[in-house]
């Protein structure tokens, strides 16, 4: 590993001169000065002076080399519709966008709230922000009418561009009423409201406050928009997260450092080259969607497949398919949507000539290693997890393959990425970690070009949430557990707010759920912690099964709890071992496929978990609550 080895070593001993050349990836309107501005630590101040546009570098830049390649090839298995735009055409659409934003009043500065389904609009919004130099905080669709007012309240927007539906798995969902409730919760009041109509919900068209785009797309048809040209450090984008508490966190991205940070992954990990197809199955909504789905791609030269539908409509083979018809080189999800199709037939991943496809890549949660090795088996192609955060921007751990061809490790997301700091520390003392010994992953001053750059309109949040929480030192902690071997390889262990207390000994539930994955009968489980009388948590597993419960015949259940009971004993010890195992047949998740713990963690203690505006499908509760209420027969 000497070459990835010394790669990483020169960004970390000298950031500036290792981001002075990745910087020549992009196209800067005016040069920078100084690299790196390391003047008010913790906040780092990338490319200072240069002017840039992402929109720019992921569109115009590419006209005079690739005008008639497919910049954006849009599939939605929800409306039947198929849509490619080639650069010259995404270029047009996005100057239409920016005009019919300009003529609202937005300008340079401005926030734009995008309040939209999987959409070509979508994409097309995001660009003529950029384009225009203002701010665009996409809201995840999913998300429901309060969490809407508070984005609203925070980001104070000029502009929400919304749509009349988004569709999903066959549903049409309404997004006027929300837009409509949000908008009477908040203080805010945004000046306009921008409706992209779909023609998925007709009756909704008349309210007093909306603005039809298609018309004003009309108007704006031959329009050319300049682009703004921003100071490297100026925001790009705002995307919340949550946090501890319940108040939104507004992420800031700036331009100049985003833009080269994802030009470099596009090469050091994702091995993308221009021309090149990558579909990345996620949300605009989400981190992996800003970075994956449209600006890394597009600065890279890649041809972008955005898709609306779910993995399994009209049957599991869907995407498989997508792969085949558009030959599609580079793939991206989440290992939530493997497990869903590891059930389905699988003569329908066979069926496909997947010969085009070189990688396929995995973020957003643990990788088990049942998946894992399923889909690496399936595809018999490279499959790369990868760790990081809306925060980061993009991969803080992976296989680093573009530097150098590292084996992959079963059970950990790979090595650093370049200018990532990386030490695992003791919580306590916040002294680096032996190898092999478990702490927090923490990331040291400064943070690499394309991660946040402060939480929004909140300097002071961005020091005391992310800089304070290890003692004796100034560290970003990422509040995730991990391990990291001899070779550097690191394995993620559980959010550090999920730490569960077992008579005083720490235990990640991660590394409980990792225990009983192992079991050839488990197709996916939940560790929660919960208050014991004695030792003060305790661990409850909540287990999907690979096959039908074994519901009839109470004998089966109990030997087969005891089972993986014992399963966890033989892997962790007895200090691991589940209070209870409880069987369900669906676990409560958000929309991206993140197990809503807290949810699961308030029924076992027989509280209810309040409101949950971003669950998948609120039935999955009540099977917890069901599957709880039998207890007594267990
Ligand atoms: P988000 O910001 O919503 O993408 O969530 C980031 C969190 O997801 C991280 O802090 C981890 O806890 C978890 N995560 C993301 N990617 C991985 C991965 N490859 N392996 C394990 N956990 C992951």
């Amino acid at each position: 590993m000497t070459r990835y080895r010394d790669f990483h070593r020169r960004s970390i001993d000298n950031p500036e001169a290792f981001w002075r050349d990745e910087a020549q990836r992009i196209h800067w309107h005016t040069p920078f000065g100084t690299v790196l501005d390391r003047s008010k630590p913790p906040f780092a101040r990338w490319f200072v002076g240069g002017r840039t546009n992402l929109c720019h570098n992921a569109v115009d830049r590419h006209l005079a080399e690739r005008a008639q390649q497919n910049a954006l090839i849009y599939v939605s298995t929800e409306t039947g519709i198929e849509r490619h735009y080639t650069y010259a055409e995404l270029h047009a659409e996005i100057n239409r966008m920016a005009a019919v934003m300009r003529s609202l009043g937005v300008k340079r500065g401005d926030v734009v709230l995008i309040y939209l389904p999987m959409i070509p609009e979508a994409l097309f919004a995001m660009l003529a922000c950029a384009r225009l130099g203002a701010i665009h905080s996409v809201v995840f669709g999913g998300f429901a009418a309060p969490n809407l007012a508070a984005r609203i309240d925070d980001a104070k927007p000029a502009l929400i561009v919304t749509a009349d539906a988004g569709a999903r798995g066959g549903k049409v969902i309404d997004y006027t009423p929300l837009v409509d409730e949000a908008l009477a919760r908040a203080a805010h009041k945004t000046p306009h409201v921008l409706l992209i109509d779909r023609q998925l919900a007709p009756e909704r068209l008349n309210a007093p406050y909306l603005v039809a785009y298609e018309p004003l797309r009309e108007q704006f048809f031959n329009a050319h928009v300049p682009c703004e040209w921003l100071e490297s450090n100026e925001p790009s984008y705002v995307l919340y997260t949550s946090g501890t508490t319940g108040k939104p966190k507004g992420v800031q991205r700036d331009v100049g450092g985003y833009a080269v940070a994802l030009a470099a992954s596009m090469e050091y990990i994702f091995q993308g080259k221009p021309g090149d197809t990558m579909f990345t199955a996620s949300d605009v909504g989400w981190v992996v969607g800003h970075s994956y789905i449209v600006y890394a791609p597009l600065i890279a030269g890649l041809t972008t497949v955005m898709y609306e539908g779910t993995p399994i409509r009209p049957d599991g083979g869907i995407w498989w398919r997508l792969v085949e018809q558009h030959k599609i080189n580079i793939m991206f999800t989440a290992p939530t949507a493997l497990r869903v199709l590891k059930k389905q037939d699988p003569a329908l991943l066979k069926a496909a000539d997947l010969s085009s496809l070189r990688t396929l890549f995995l973020a957003g949660e643990p990788l088990d290693e049942p998946t894992a090795e399923w889909i690496t088996n399936a595809l018999s192609k490279p499959v790369i997890d990868n760790y990081w955060q809306t925060e980061t921007g993009w991969p803080m751990l992976a296989i680093p393959r573009g530097i150098e061809d590292l084996p992959n490790k079963l059970g950990s997301p790979g090595v650093p990425s370049v200018g990532y700091n990386l030490t695992i520390r003791d919580e306590l003392t916040g002294e680096p970690c032996a190898v092999g010994e478990k702490g927090v992953l923490t990331l040291d001053y400064p943070l690499p070009p394309g991660c946040m750059s402060t939480v929004w309109g909140d300097d002071r949040r961005f020091v005391s949430t992310y800089w304070s929480s290890v003692p004796n030192q100034q560290v970003y902690s990422t509040f995730d557990w991990g391990v990291q071997d001899e070779n550097g390889y690191v394995t993620i262990l559980g959010r550090t707010d999920d730490v569960i207390n077992v008579a005083g000994h720490r235990l990640g539930t991660r590394e409980i759920e990792e225990a009983l994955s192992s079991h050839a009968a488990v197709a996916e489980v939940a560790v929660v912690g919960v208050n014991d009388p004695v030792k003060g948590q305790a661990a409850m597993a909540f287990v999907v099964l690979r096959s039908a419960q074994p519901e009839g015949d109470p004998s089966e259940r109990a030997r087969l709890e005891a089972e993986l009971a014992m399963t966890v004993d033989r892997q962790l010890g007895s200090i691991a071992r589940p209070a209870r195992v409880v069987m369900v047949s669906m676990l409560p998740k958000t929309r991206s496929g993140k197990l809503l713990r807290r949810a699961i963690a308030a029924l076992a203690e027989g509280r209810e978990p309040g409101e949950l505006p971003t669950i998948e499908d609120p039935a999955a509760l009540q099977q917890v609550r069901d599957a709880l209420g039998d207890g007594g027969k267990n």
